[in-house]
């Protein structure tokens, strides 16, 4: 799986802004559909106020965050399964991400022209959804015939009546995510890398007015989201680019508080996404840096040890380990040690989000 982010919606939603936002990077931004014709990748920081609290507990010359990487994969527009616009052109970039970051304008201005011409997320919503599912149905007709064929050769078990099932899925115009599987069913799907399988983060891009409560369109989008058991944001991208312009952390803060916030949006997202990737982080502590590392749930010390660097993973033998909670709590490493909480663990310990982690290896 793929563990990056894909920001899609129609154009003039607000994508370019957003991603610019979020890469603070000059991602070209214009009033116009079809600006953003190669995909931009961008690397963002994941805010962490965990990371700036071990900082202050033991401090060394750099703090080095964990990463995560969004993709501005520009206007879909409908028709885009049959190519029009850029259309296959984006759908094979919406592929290779692991996660649709789907950007829904909830903002009106007369100024910024709406391709459909008028706001309406539902709308806008089911216009991007039904491009995927018609792709997904081309993808999996075509491995459905081929299959067929195969099936009348070999006498091993066949996908088939699991295929039919999302067909059928497909065509009443459904994503293959909102099918009840079972476990093996999901396994099964997974190597097709279906778009309607990706999860969806819907990102209401909203005025400065909405960005506390919401307003009538992110209403909308919230049961959109609630049925199909999505996620959902709001942000705006003309607050986000306000505060990029802004010099001073103070200056940052004071702007938010002014608008009712307590953080940026975008930081909000950015860890909605991170874990909705089933993405985690440990922290190690080391001479010059303390520095969060990226890993996938559910992975083993050894594994992780791997993240850092493959020798780590081959000569691993042991791993040194607290939580952070009990840094935070205890106040210092002495402290935690003292508490017993300081513990070592073997190569099947499955490592748990926010854990400080100090490898033994042979080399
Ligand atoms: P994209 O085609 O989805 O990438 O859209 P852009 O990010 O290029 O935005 C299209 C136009 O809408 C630009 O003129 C933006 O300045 C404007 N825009 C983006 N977000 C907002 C917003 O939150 N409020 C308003 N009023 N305009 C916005």
């Amino acid at each position: 799986m793929n563990l990056n982010c894909g920001i899609v919606g129609l154009p003039n939603v607000g994508k370019s802004t957003i991603f610019s936002a979020l890469t603070h990077s000059n991602a070209e931004i214009a009033n116009y559909p079809f600006c953003t014709i190669e995909p931009n990748v961008g690397i963002v920081n994941v805010p962490d106020k965990r990371l700036e609290r071990l900082f202050e507990l033991v401090p060394r010359s750099k703090l080095i965050p964990a990463t995560v990487q969004f993709v501005d994969i520009a206007g879909l527009v409908k028709g885009a399964s049959k190519g029009e616009g850029l259309g296959n052109q984006f759908l094979s970039a919406i592929r290779e991400v692991g996660l649709i970051c789907h950007v829904v304008r909830c903002f009106e201005d007369s100024d910024v022209v709406h391709v459909d011409g008028k706001i309406d997320p539902a709308s806008d919503i089911e216009t991007i959804n039904t491009e995927l599912v018609l792709k997904d149905l081309e993808t999996l007709t075509k491995l459905y015939e081929k299959e067929k064929k195969l099936s009348r050769l070999a006498k091993t078990s066949s996908p088939l009546a699991l295929y039919e099932k999302v067909l059928k899925h497909l065509e009443n115009g459904n994503r293959a995510i909102t099918l009840i599987l079972n476990e093996e069913e999901e396994k099964a799907l997974l190597p097709l890398n279906l778009l309607t399988m990706k999860k969806t983060i819907y990102v209401c891009n909203v005025d400065e007015d909405s960005i506390v409560s919401g307003n009538k369109y992110t209403k909308i989008v919230e049961n959109i989201s609630k049925s199909e058991n999505s996620d959902m944001v709001l942000v705006s991208a003309k607050i986000e680019n306000d505060l990029n312009e802004l010099e001073s952390e103070e200056e940052k803060k004071d702007m938010l508080s002014s608008l009712g916030l307590s953080e940026s949006s975008l930081d909000v997202l950015i860890r909605k996404a991170f874990s909705t990737l089933g993405l985690r982080v440990f922290f190690t502590l080391g001479s010059d840096e303390d520095k969060a590392w990226v890993f996938k749930e559910g992975m083993t010390a050894p594994e992780c040890a791997g993240c850092i660097h493959t020798d780590f993973q081959k000569g691993f033998i042991k791993a040194e380990v607290y939580n952070y909670t009990d840094i935070d709590r205890c106040g210092s490493v002495q402290e935690v040690k003292k508490k017993g909480l300081y513990r070592l663990e073997g190569k099947d310990y499955i490592v748990k989000d926010g854990d400080i982690m100090f490898f033994k290896f042979n080399t």
